[in-house]
């Protein structure tokens, strides 16, 4: 602990400050003049801080609500487009399996006609 008159720094027995002689009840009273000093500033910070908070909300429910619309328009502008998107992939979706389909349909059909030809073949040599 530092004497709060001089600053010196107190032996932890002293009974006065040894630079400036202040007694330590002096000092201690003085220390906590200051911590309670501190105290009030910090809760008046808090206060300000508080007021401030609620002084501010208006202003940003009243930016949230000059925002709104525009997000709004934004949405509005992009839900087409994001309906064409879905109903294109839809359509390219479609059209794939169109193209694929009788590519498989056929694959899958050669694929039962040489499992049949082998079938055969092993029925024949057993
Ligand atoms: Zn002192």
């Amino acid at each position: 602990m530092n004497c709060p008159k001089c600053g010196t720094e107190l032996p932890l027995d002293a009974s006065y400050c040894p630079k400036c002689g202040a007694p330590r009840s002096e000092i201690e009273r003085l220390l906590n003049d200051a911590a309670r000093a501190a105290k009030r500033a910090v809760d008046a910070g808090v206060a300000v801080v508080d007021r401030a908070a609620k002084e501010l909300e208006p202003t940003f429910n009243k930016a949230a609500a000059k925002v709104r619309p525009a997000i709004d328009d934004v949405a509005r502008a992009v839900k087409p487009v994001a309906d064409k998107t879905v109903k294109t992939a839809k359509e390219v979706a479609d059209k794939t399996v169109a193209i694929v389909k009788p590519a498989v349909a056929k694959a899958a059909e050669t694929t039962e006609h040489v499992a049949r030809k082998v079938r055969e073949r092993v029925k024949k040599s057993g």
